[in-house]
């Protein structure tokens, strides 16, 4: 069974300063840290580091080839990564002492995704395998029907929320995926609540209060608590804990020890710092459970 993922790359570039500058001031920084991120990446570490197999599909600019090699230490097969007449995506993000952030966001490359090449990494996908998406890419519509077409499990994170984006691909989604604040964000937008749906399940995360896998059909809703954890930093929570549900799903596994698998990941997620690169491996979370 293989995870497909139609996801961002970004680069986080992050500049540490005694406060943020204001407009037309110049800010000397004490610090500066790069990591890897993007929603979808995250995901992808997540589900390989899990033990799926997955192909990420998504672009990045044309000649940078630091990032190919990156996503490849970080285990990625990048072969469904096209190169793009646009930069690399990038947030710079400028963080004071009082922990108080200012931040520029390039979609760049992400949301300037090669048609051809999406459709030509799923043209052999099949009914038992899995589609993953998110909302910081463009043709997550493309993608989630023709996944939806032969049969695919689609799993779609709606974040960050859009409104739109949501509504038009819904239609095509069997597992949709929100924490709480999406979760509100869509009741208002589609005005129904989540047994309205029109997907099989929802997964509703919740932070420290844990998850819940909802069975829209018989109306069922089933909780998996949080792990303790010392929260050291939770971004990269939601990602991590997607990536390992859902590579336990395509394992076979069923729905509440996948969500067990997940809660255990981003656990270990939240008490390290960083993103892509501290996502636990597969055997850092079987020790864990
Ligand atoms: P983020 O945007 O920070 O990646 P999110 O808002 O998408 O996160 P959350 O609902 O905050 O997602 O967290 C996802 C899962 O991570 C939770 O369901 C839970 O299993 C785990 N988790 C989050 N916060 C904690 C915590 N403080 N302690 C233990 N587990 C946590």
């Amino acid at each position: 069974m293989t995870i497909y993922n139609l996801g961002s790359i970004n680069r986080d570039l992050i500049y540490q300063m005694q406060r943020l500058p204001q407009a037309g001031e110049t800010i000397a920084a004490q610090e500066f840290i790069e990591m890897l991120g993007g929603k979808g990446l995250n995901q992808s570490v997540a589900a390989t580091r899990a033990g799926a197999d997955l192909v990420h599909i998504g672009a990045i600019g044309k000649d940078d080839r630091d990032m190919r090699e990156r996503l490849q230490n970080l285990g990625l097969d990048t072969s469904a990564i096209a190169g793009v007449d646009h930069p690399t995506g990038h947030a710079i993000v400028s963080v004071d002492e009082a922990g108080e952030n200012a931040i520029v966001l390039l979609q760049g490359a992400n949301v300037q995704q090669d048609q051809d090449m999406i459709k030509q990494s799923l043209k052999n996908i099949k009914d038992s395998d899995f589609l993953m998406l998110q909302n910081e890419t463009n043709y997550q519509l493309l993608a989630a029907q023709i996944a939806y077409d032969v049969g695919a499990t689609v799993v779609y994170s709606a974040a960050p929320f859009s409104a739109t984006a949501v509504e038009a691909v819904l239609p095509f989604v069997d597992i949709l995926v929100v924490n709480t604040v999406e979760r509100q964000q869509l009741s208002d937008a589609l005005g129904i609540g989540e047994f309205d749906l029109p997907v099989s399940t929802a997964i509703i995360t919740k932070g420290a209060e844990g998850a819940d896998w909802i069975d829209i059909k018989s109306k069922v809703s089933k909780a998996t608590p949080a792990m303790n954890a010392e929260v050291v930093d939770t971004t990269g929570a939601g990602d991590t804990f997607i990536g390992y549900v859902v590579s336990g799903l395509a394992e076979g596994l069923p729905p509440d020890e996948a969500m067990r698998l997940g809660s255990v990941a981003a656990a270990i997620m939240v008490s390290r710092k960083g993103t892509a690169s501290a996502i636990p491996t597969r055997a850092e979370v079987d020790a864990r459970l």
